[in-house]
């Protein structure tokens, strides 16, 4: 199908929407963004992006930007949480490619995204805050402002708590997974190297990556507990609670913990990929149609494969309808099992028996790992 004149509003201009905007304008589609807050800035964090979503920004020109703001690991390396050496280390260079797995401040990557859309001629519109998708002939947006705005198209890029995804779905009942995660940058004056690590502990774990050149280390640690806090990075804790939740640990992570400041807090909860990814000419991308856990560090790049297979179909299927179809059909089951890995995952760091324990980490050095948070 010509995307030629086919007018596309996308709502939210976080990495998904950001993307989609790209593969969508570069196939000649006017496209516009919609997005809620009154400037595009992102949580002071990392992420990790692995081959396959450095595989779309390429496709989307961006391959120079990206490894001008990443750096690239070299290794994932598995350690437990009081023990001096490693359970597991995995060489990436050894399989080095092309497209890298790689480390990311979040900021970099909406900003080199952003202005690309900028680039393009993308218009992105700030303080636009949906109330409502309605996926009649033609769909339309309600604004909070109380303006309605229709489209061809509109793709609902909203994230978490996304409207587009209710109109498509009704509600959906998150549960509370009995784990929270902490997350901080530091100061990298011990000069970690350009590798992800894992400290394993009973019912914790701690992931720290280096960020920025490697001026920075981005730190995610992990604890079970039956009392949770909001889904929310904008909920913050007293750093002394995480160090005490990890005082227990070794020299290396207690010295990257002794200089957190003001971490944010995270309730991790666990949601059903949505059943119905399009009614209508509506259709949700990246957390709005799957939100995951983040023990398999995909949730940004699965948001990144779903653009550029949506912006895909679209060009390849005869009519919108028919292409979000093929673009749920190719993309639901994927997701499905990298929500469902990602779910499995904790246990493998948590585990509390000295016996499973052993045999888990063997399990480990066999195969069974995956690219933690
Ligand atoms: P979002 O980034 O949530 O963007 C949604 C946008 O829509 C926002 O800009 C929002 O303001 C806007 N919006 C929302 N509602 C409205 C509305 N009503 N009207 C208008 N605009 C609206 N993923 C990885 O791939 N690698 C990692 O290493 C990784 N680490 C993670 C670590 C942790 C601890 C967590 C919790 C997540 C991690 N993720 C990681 C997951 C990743 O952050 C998300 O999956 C990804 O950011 C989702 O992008 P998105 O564009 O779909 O949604």
């Amino acid at each position: 199908m010509q995307l030629n004149g086919i007018k596309i509003v996308i709502v939210g201009a976080g990495i998904g929407g950001l993307a989609a905007a790209l593969a969508l304008k570069a196939r000649g589609a006017d496209v516009s963004v919609l997005e809620q807050a009154e400037a595009i800035t992102e949580v002071g964090a990392g992420i990790q992006v692995s081959p396959n979503g450095a595989a779309v920004l390429t496709a989307l020109g961006l391959q120079k930007e990206f490894e001008a703001a990443s750096i690239r690991c070299r290794a994932v390396v598995l350690a437990d949480y009081n023990r001096r050496g490693e359970v597991l280390r995995l060489d990436l260079m050894r399989h080095a490619h092309d497209l890298r797995f790689a480390f990311v401040h979040r900021a970099d990557m909406i900003d080199l995204l952003a202005d690309a859309v900028r680039q393009a001629g993308i218009n992105i519109r700030l303080l636009q805050k949906v109330d409502s998708v309605e996926p009649g002939s033609p769909p339309t947006l309600r604004m909070t402002s109380g303006a309605r705005i229709s489209a061809d198209l509109i793709v609902g890029a909203d994230g978490l708590h996304s409207p587009a995804r209710k109109a498509l779905n009704g509600s959906s009942n998150p549960f509370f997974t009995g784990q929270v995660a902490w997350r901080a940058t530091v100061p990298n004056d011990i000069g970690l190297a350009d590798e992800a690590r894992v400290f394993m502990a009973p019912g914790r774990h701690l992931v720290c990556y280096p960020l920025r050149n490697g001026s920075l280390v981005n730190l995610v640690a992990v604890q079970e507990r039956r009392d949770w806090a909001a889904e929310s990075w904008s909920h913050s804790d007293d750093a002394d609670n995480l160090r005490a939740a990890f005082s227990d640990f070794s020299d290396l992570p207690m010295s990257l913990l002794g200089r957190v400041v003001d971490p944010g807090l995270w309730g991790l909860f666990r949601h059903p990929v949505a059943s119905c990814w399009h009614k209508g000419r509506v259709t949700i991308l990246g957390d709005a149609a799957h939100p995951t856990l983040p023990f398999m560090a995909q949730g940004a790049n699965m948001a990144l494969e779903d653009a550029w297979v949506l912006a895909e179909e679209l060009a390849r299927a005869p009519g919108i309808e028919i292409a979000l179809e093929a673009y749920q059909n190719r993309r639901r089951p994927r997701v499905e099992r990298v929500v469902a890995a990602a779910n499995g995952n904790a246990w493998k760091y948590h585990l509390r028996s000295g016996p499973v324990r052993a045999a888990a980490h063997v399990a480990l050095r066999l195969g069974g790992m995956a690219a933690p948070v």
